[in-house]
C-alpha cells in the first residue's frame, strides 16, 4: 500500500516535471540559442565566443536587466528577446562592470531605463570614452551591422550609483547588489536575487577562460568574491563571461588560482625573478582555455601577492 502510494505520488511527479520541462525547452528555441531560463521569469543572454552575458527579469513592474549586451548589435538582440517575452518595458538596468562590452549599448534602454551601478562606474565611462574619442565610430567601421545597430548612440553613464551594498525592490523581486573591490574593473557589481537563487558573478569571475587582471586586481579579492557568492548558495551562478553554470564556478576559479599560487610561491622560494617566473611557470592543466595571452597578468598578480611587492 505504502509503495503503491509512492509509486504514483512519484509518477505524478515526473508528469509534471515533463510538462514544465517540454514547455520550458520550447519557449527557449523561441528566444533563440543564446536564452537560458533559470527561473520563472528569469533569463540569461549567453554571449558567444566569451562575449559578455546578460540577464533578463521580468517583475510585475516591468523588466530588470543585468547589463546591456556585448555590442549594440547584441544590445538590440537583447531587447527583441525582451519584446518576445513581455510587452513591459524595461525599468531597471543594472551593471555588472563598467567596461565597454557591458555598456556600450545602454542607449538601446535608457531612455526609459535608469541604469544603477557600484560607485565609481560612471567615471570609469567618461574616462574611457575621452581617452578613446574615435572608439565609437571605430566600432561603426566593423561592419554595416554595427554602424546600423549604433544609431542613436550617446553615452549613458549610471543615473544611480550606491556604495557598498544595495537591495533594491522592483515588484515581486529584490535584487540585492554587492560592491566587489579589486576583481576586475572599478566599479565591479555581483548581483543576487535571493528568491530565485541566481547570482550574477560581475567579471572576475569567468568559465573556462583565462582572466585579464589589472594592476589593481588582486587575488585575494577574488578569492573573497568567490567566497562570498558561494557562501549565498546560489543554484545559478551566470559569469561575467562564459557559460552560465553552479557553484562549481567559484570552485573550479579557486582551485586554478590555488595551484597558480603554489607553483608561483615555489618559484619565488627558489629565488627566481618575475622575469623567470613568467618564463617558467606553467599551467598545462589549463591548456584549454581561451585567452592564454592574458596569462602574463596573472603570474604578476600571483607573484605581488606572494612576495608583497
Ligand atoms: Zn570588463
Amino acid at each position: 500500500m505504502t509503495i503503491k502510494a509512492a509509486a504514483t505520488a512519484s509518477a505524478g511527479t515526473l508528469a509534471l516535471v515533463a510538462s514544465f520541462a517540454w514547455t520550458g525547452s520550447a519557449l527557449a528555441q523561441d528566444l533563440g540559442p543564446n536564452v537560458r531560463k533559470l527561473a520563472d521569469g528569469v533569463y540569461a543572454f549567453v554571449g558567444e565566443n566569451f562575449n559578455s552575458n546578460a540577464g533578463i527579469v521580468l517583475t510585475q513592474d516591468g523588466v530588470v536587466l543585468i547589463d546591456s549586451g556585448h555590442n549594440p548589435i547584441e544590445s538590440r538582440k537583447l531587447m527583441d528577446v525582451v519584446k518576445k517575452l513581455t510587452p513591459m518595458p524595461v525599468r531597471l538596468l543594472i551593471d555588472t562592470e563598467p567596461h565597454p562590452d557591458h555598456t556600450t549599448g545602454h542607449f538601446v534602454f535608457s531612455p526609459p531605463a535608469t541604469i544603477v551601478a557600484a560607485a565609481g562606474a560612471g567615471d570609469s565611462m567618461r574616462a574611457r570614452e575621452r581617452e578613446a574619442p574615435q572608439r565609437i565610430q571605430q566600432l561603426a567601421a566593423t561592419s554595416p551591422a554595427m554602424k546600423t545597430a549604433l544609431e542613436g548612440y550617446k553615452l549613458v553613464p549610471p543615473h544611480v550609483e550606491y556604495q557598498q551594498k544595495a537591495s533594491l525592490a522592483v515588484g515581486e523581486r529584490t535584487f540585492e547588489l554587492y560592491y566587489l573591490r579589486g576583481v576586475h574593473s572599478e566599479a565591479d557589481t555581483a548581483v543576487w536575487l535571493p528568491k530565485e537563487r541566481v547570482v550574477f558573478s560581475a567579471s572576475g569571475i569567468v568559465v573556462n577562460q583565462i582572466n585579464i587582471l589589472r594592476p589593481f586586481v588582486t587575488i585575494p579579492d577574488i578569492l573573497a568574491a568567490s567566497k562570498l557568492m558561494k557562501s549565498l548558495n546560489p543554484e545559478h551562478v551566470v559569469p561575467g563571461h562564459g557559460q552560465p553554470g553552479t557553484v562549481k564556478i567559484f570552485e573550479d576559479t579557486e582551485k586554478y588560482y590555488a595551484l597558480l599560487i603554489e607553483r608561483v610561491e615555489k618559484a619565488v622560494k627558489e629565488g627566481k625573478t618575475l622575469d623567470e617566473i613568467k618564463k617558467e611557470v606553467k599551467m598545462p592543466e589549463y591548456a584549454s582555455w581561451a585567452s592564454q595571452d592574458r596569462f602574463p597578468t596573472n603570474i604578476e598578480a600571483a607573484y605581488k601577492m606572494v612576495t608583497g611587492k
